[in-house]
């Protein structure tokens, strides 16, 4: 076997096939730690994750870094830690701040800022341990040495965070990210990386003008315009998935996307998922919550159930890995 080969599939850099439904944690075990911290990845990785997410921003010093939004005020102690750094809208910038800054805050629990409640109560305290963020490459490094002590092939599943903001700003955030994914092997159909984007005008630059190779995952909002040219209700129609299907690999809708329904009685499967399907696209949806579940349904197990047996979705992002791979053990 030529030598890079063999060490590609040591860091487990290249895909493995995939014979039943990815489970893609989102933002680690998201649902256990707080979410984009190195520990909640290392969770997800033992619990079994085949893919683990990584939301990009840049830093002042335009570095990628690991935030699920722009602002860093809902994740980290950056209000304490740098007051008087928030802009006129009142909130705190991962692009205000150098890496080194960003190194000295404590990533927790989300919150709302305003009253300092947990998001959802039930999970990890809000505030409590120590947790540094992360840079992309950082993260990158992390999993491939997994990958390498545990002989497992885990991939990457990087999103690009609102690059229109990042350009009204002076920033070009997939010219900072590309160079990294190329850099540790990403860039090819084969690699065991999915790039996802909710904007539209992105992903066909992407494909165009900055040459991308590797998997692409176009992100879909419920209904409606998004931002960066993005028309989500278009998208998912019939003509919009065919023109999909020229650049992207698959689509990540809500999974009120693909379950409707207020009581369990009147849930319905949609169709979306089988008419992505005929044209070759992916259906990867976001994200299941054991405690945030949709109205459809009794439980969770019964959401699975739904999504991998009846409307037969690719790939779930989940808050929950563990729960994920249980049901599909079964
Ligand atoms: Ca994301």
């Amino acid at each position: 076997m030529p030598r890079l080969l063999a060490l590609l599939l040591t860091l487990g850099v290249l895909a493995a096939a995939e014979p039943r439904p990815l489970i893609i944690a989102h933002r680690g075990a998201s649902g256990y730690l707080p979410e984009h911290t190195l520990a909640a990845k290392a969770l997800a990785y033992g619990q079994g994750a085949d893919y683990l997410e990584q939301d990009v921003v840049l830093s002042k010093d335009g570095v990628p870094v690991i935030f699920h939004d722009p602002h860093i005020d809902t994740t980290t102690d950056v209000a304490k830690r740098f007051p008087g750094r928030q802009r006129a809208d009142g909130r705190y910038y991962a692009l205000d701040f150098t890496v080194a800054e960003l190194k000295q805050l404590n990533a927790s629990e989300r919150f709302n800022p305003k009253t300092g409640k947990a998001i959802f109560p039930r999970r990890f305290p809000v505030g409590v341990g120590s947790f540094q963020i992360v840079t992309l490459e950082e993260e990158i490094q992390f999993i491939q040495n997994l990958n390498r002590s545990t002989g497992r092939a885990v991939g990457i599943y990087p999103e690009l965070k609102a690059p229109a903001w990042h350009r009204k700003e002076g920033r070009d955030l997939a010219a900072a990210v590309l160079p990294i994914l190329r850099k540790y092997g990403y860039d090819t159909k084969d690699s065991a990386c999915y790039v996802q984007c909710f904007e539209y005008a992105e992903i066909k630059r992407l494909r165009g003008e900055l040459g991308w190779q590797g998997k692409l995952i176009m992100l879909l909002g419920g209904k409606g315009k998004g931002p960066g040219e993005t028309d989500f209700t278009y998208l998912q129609t019939d003509a919009g998935l065919a023109e999909l299907a020229q650049l992207v690999d698959g689509i990540g809708p809500p999974i009120s996307s693909y379950v409707t329904g207020k009581t369990p009685a009147e849930r319905r499967v949609t169709d979306l998922a089988a008419r992505a399907r005929k044209v070759g696209l992916k259906s990867h949806p976001y994200t299941l919550r054991a405690d945030e579940l949709p109205k459809s349904v009794r439980d969770v197990d019964e959401l699975m159930r739904v999504l991998f047996d009846e409307a037969k979705v690719d790939g779930l992002f989940t808050d929950f890995p563990d729960l994920c791979v249980r049901h599909l053990k079964r």
